[in-house]
């Protein structure tokens, strides 16, 4: 008897070249500040084919903290932040004593639009975050516009939409600042780490300095090594050579990587739209490229309620699957006391939050697995509504 089939929703995608590459950095004398990581910012810029300025750092939560910091983002400012995301993108605001302010989605894409931003803003705004959700890219275009008009720095949280696009521009690319996570289960992976992009040099100049405790080597080393001055505050947030060297290899399989999203993506949503009752969420733009991270559907009508049953039934079966986001996160405990949560605010990121189901469609997913998993889902869902 063969195992039974097992398809968890995240799975880094590891290999021998990934290992030799961190080995060849453990045998050599420089953990940090070495050649790999440089390399790494350079590769990663070229993925994007843009002028870009790359600044590898610990996590996508680092490079979102010290864009903020770095735009002089502080208490009394208020901070657009999309409702349906990681906390991180709201942390961040908060980590500088700004204040977020949450704004729905569309029920379609997941992503914030330009009306409800613009419906957000106060004289207070000094910042719009915006969230390519689950790797569908927003309409940049109009976001930057409103952005220009009103004087406010945009940053682009693209923890998931590595690979995406829009108008063939990748994201990250847009506003004054991208952040980039590479968390095990993200597009790629250096176990934990992340990329602060921008397109202005002075930016990626300074976010260098924040990035590592504020230090200047300037003029000092020059006279003797180990000298150097702060002339600024600063945090430890830089990437050590073991990841940086991981990240590298990662980025040489991305166009495989995104390949393999996109036919496992295509073939569930093309099964599953021929299932009643229920929504995939996609790009509706057509200038609007994926990064595929995953394929989330939203229950609606009658089956609002069936979302536990039927993950249930999907583990039960093998399939992993996940919630982005389980919570809107204005919705959260910590928000929720500090600013109070209005539930009619934010309809469409709780109808997502609270009746959607993610399936994975990464590298790991072979089409066998499609085949299996649009077989399961639609005879859960037959199963769970009798
Ligand atoms: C995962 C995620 C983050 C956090 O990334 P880390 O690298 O773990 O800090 C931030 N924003 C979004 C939208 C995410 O999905």
């Amino acid at each position: 008897m063969s195992a039974p089939r097992v398809i968890p929703f995240g799975r880094p995608w590891i290999t021998d070249e990934d290992r030799a590459a961190v080995q060849a950095v453990l045998n050599g004398p420089v953990l940090t500040h070495g050649p790999q990581c440089g390399a790494f910012e350079a590769e990663f810029a070229a993925c994007l084919r843009g002028e870009a300025h790359c600044v590898a750092v610990s996590s996508c939560m680092a490079a979102l903290h010290l864009a903020y910091v770095q735009f002089g983002v502080r208490p009394g400012d208020e901070v657009i932040v999309p409702a349906l995301t990681h906390t991180a993108t709201a942390h961040a605001v908060e980590w500088v004593g700004a204040t977020p302010v949450f704004v729905d989605c569309d029920p379609a894409t997941g992503n914030v639009t330009p009306e409800a931003i613009a419906a957000a803003l106060t004289p207070r705004t000094k910042a719009i975050s915006v969230v390519h959700f689950i790797g569908i890219p927003c309409a940049m275009p109009p976001i930057m516009a409103l952005a220009e008009r009103h004087g406010l720095r945009v940053i682009e949280d693209c923890a998931l939409a590595l690979g995406a696009r829009y108008d063939g521009i990748h994201v990250g690319l847009f506003g004054d600042a991208g952040c980039f996570s590479f968390y095990p289960v993200k597009h790629i992976t250096t176990g934990e780490g992340g990329m602060f992009v921008t397109r202005d040099g002075d930016v990626a100049r300074t976010v260098r300095r924040l990035r590592a405790f504020g230090v200047d080597r300037g003029h000092a080393e020059g006279a003797a090594p180990g000298l150097y001055d702060v002339p600024t505050l600063g945090l430890n947030y830089r990437m050590g050579e073991m990841p940086a060297a991981l990240g590298r290899v990662q980025l040489r399989r991305l166009d495989e990587n995104l390949r393999r999203r996109r036919a496992s993506f295509q073939g569930l949503a093309e099964a599953l739209t021929a299932v009643p009752g229920i929504r995939v969420l996609a790009p509706v733009d057509a200038r609007a490229a994926s990064s595929h991270y995953c394929l989330s559907f939203v229950l609606e009508g009658d089956r609002r309620s069936l979302r536990a049953a039927l993950v249930a039934r999907l583990n039960a079966a093998g399939v992993g699957t996940s919630v982005y986001y389980p919570h809107p996160v204005p919705r959260l405990t910590y928000y929720r006391t500090k600013y109070g949560y209005d539930a009619a605010r934010y309809p469409a990121a709780a109808a997502i939050s609270d009746c959607s189901v993610a399936l994975p469609v990464g590298p790991h997913v072979g089409a066998e697995d499609v085949e299996f998993m649009t077989t399961v889902v639609a005879d859960a869902l037959r199963e769970v509504l009798v």
